[in-house]
């Protein structure tokens, strides 16, 4: 009999903020700084005597994260000291929150989420220098938001998909880059398996994640390795540690046991006045002045335009596609199934032809509804659909211009097209008589050959019943 394992996750996330200055002091929160220790001050160097001063847009941006996710925005708050050594950070300790966090609870994707709370990045060393390191400060005290969410995970795809969501939001509500790859947003992977559903096993934390192709992988890795040290009687072995993620071997490796949180003597900074929010923050009017989140995009998309989840997902997650979308919805003045067709060309062809080639730009709204328009009205082809939008991507011209000009204007008078179906009648023998013959499906051959004769103007149906006609 095989046993059936239970997989629970937890994530910690950590955003670096978008603000113009860094979380304590006045230096410039610029991530794109190539000049090692350029934006550094006696502040977040830890000079004697200086005193941090919080940045009030980074504690926004977290209000404004906790108040999008369903969240309780504490009304008192404070920061604490979190001490620990290690080259990076300048004071000998971090600046975080422990025991009151900004915002506690609220829930994103299905998944609950612990707590979001504020505190500052340390600082990038680098190790390639041989026989001495060198450490980078420019990151050192930039605004950083942390959320951790509770272990109701159960998948590697949920835990993914998690993290994708939350990237989404923070980008949507402008408060990171969040930027995987740029190590803007970092996602840490608590996992245990357990054969009991009711009992949670030992969890290890992965960490150096950077993708989050790599988070679901990560978790199935570590499911896989768990699951076989009980299968052969070594459970003892999974301990509480602190694994890194190796992209190249796919696999983790341990880095070191885990600390606890005594280890960190967590306490109050002195050097910080408490906050009484609701002193500072008018949290109602913070709340009405959210924008349109994912979740209310996707819903009204839904109801709107009644388009494929897919489409939707595309403009979900492209602002800008989104907007020409909803002006191209104007134009055909939100018809349904103009806007159907709409979007299938948009997230078809259209994103089709700006992949394929950057200098690609989006059409004029009006052009793209125009040419939606003479499509659903049976004035141009499919084909000649395709051909027109390639047109007016790199052309500005309207595409019944167009159509007229390079005569892609659907034939739909049976004169213009009868010259054609004779011809390709008596060209094609063979399909004629397996036509005569009963297999009528054969008169689709036909059409398909005055379809190309034509360059794709001739109207189908039209050119199906003239066929008919003439075959009688
Ligand atoms: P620690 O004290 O080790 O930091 P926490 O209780 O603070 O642990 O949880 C840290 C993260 O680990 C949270 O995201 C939480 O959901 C997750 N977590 C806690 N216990 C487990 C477990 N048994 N399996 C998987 N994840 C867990
Ligand atoms: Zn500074
Ligand atoms: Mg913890």
């Amino acid at each position: 009999m095989t046993t059936e394992y239970y997989t629970t996750i937890g994530l910690e996330i950590h955003a670096e903020l978008k603000t113009l200055t860094k979380m304590f002091c006045a230096c410039k929160n610029d991530p794109d700084e190539e000049r090692p220790n350029h934006n550094i001050c006696p502040v977040c160097m830890a000079h004697p005597g200086t005193l941090p001063v919080p940045n009030r847009a980074a504690v926004e941006h977290v209000i404004r994260v906790g108040l999008a996710v369903g969240g309780t925005i504490a009304d008192f708050t404070e920061f604490d000291r979190k001490n620990y050594f290690y080259p990076d950070i300048p004071k000998g300790y971090q600046i975080s929150q422990y025991k009151y966090p900004i915002v506690s609870g609220g829930e994103v994707a299905g998944v609950k989420i612990t707590r979001i709370h504020l505190e500052e990045d340390t600082g990038t060393s680098k190790h390639d220098k041989g026989d001495y390191s060198l450490v980078d400060f420019n990151r050192a005290g930039v605004p950083l938001m942390e959320l951790v969410t509770e272990p109701v995970i159960h998948s590697p795809k949920q835990a993914g998909d998690f993290g994708r969501e939350l990237q989404l939001l923070l980008r949507y509500l402008n408060a990171s880059e969040a930027n995987m790859e740029k190590g803007e947003m970092r996602v840490e992977l608590n996992i245990s398996v357990s054969a009991d559903p009711k009992v949670f096993g030992t969890k290890v934390e992965v960490k150096n994640i950077n993708s989050f192709r790599a988070v679901e992988r990560a978790a199935e890795f570590e499911t896989k390795r768990m699951i076989e040290l009980i299968e052969s009687g070594r459970g003892a072995e999974i301990v509480q540690e602190t694994r890194g993620w190796d992209e190249t071997k796919n696999s983790t490796f341990s880095q070191r046991s885990k600390e606890n949180s005594e280890d960190y003597r967590y306490f109050p900074d002195p050097d910080i006045p408490k906050f009484k929010l609701s002193e500072v923050f008018n949290l109602d009017k913070m709340k009405g002045e959210l924008p349109e989140l994912p979740s209310a995009k996707r819903a009204r998309y839904r109801d709107m335009f009644g388009i494929k989840d897919e489409d939707i997902e595309s403009y979900v997650n492209d602002f800008t596609l989104a907007a020409f979308f909803e002006d191209v919805v104007n134009v055909l003045h939100a018809d349904k199934e103009k806007v159907k067709l709409a979007s299938n060309y948009v997230t078809s062809d259209l994103v089709g032809l700006m992949k394929k080639d950057s200098n690609i730009k989006l059409p004029h709204a009006h052009h793209f509804g125009e040419l939606i328009a003479m499509l659903a009205d049976g004035k141009i082809s499919s084909r000649a659909a395709k051909d027109l939008i390639a047109i007016i991507v790199v052309e500005d011209i309207s595409p019944m211009k167009a159509a007229e000009e390079r005569g892609l204007l659907q034939k739909s008078d049976a004169g213009a097209i009868k010259a054609l179906a004779e011809k390709v009648i008596a060209e094609n023998p063979k399909i004629v008589a397996d036509y005569k013959g009963g297999k009528e499906t054969a008169v689709m051959g036909l059409v398909g050959a005055v379809m190309k004769e034509s360059k794709g103007s001739a109207n189908p149906q039209v050119t199906k019943q003239l066929l008919i006609d003439l075959l009688q």
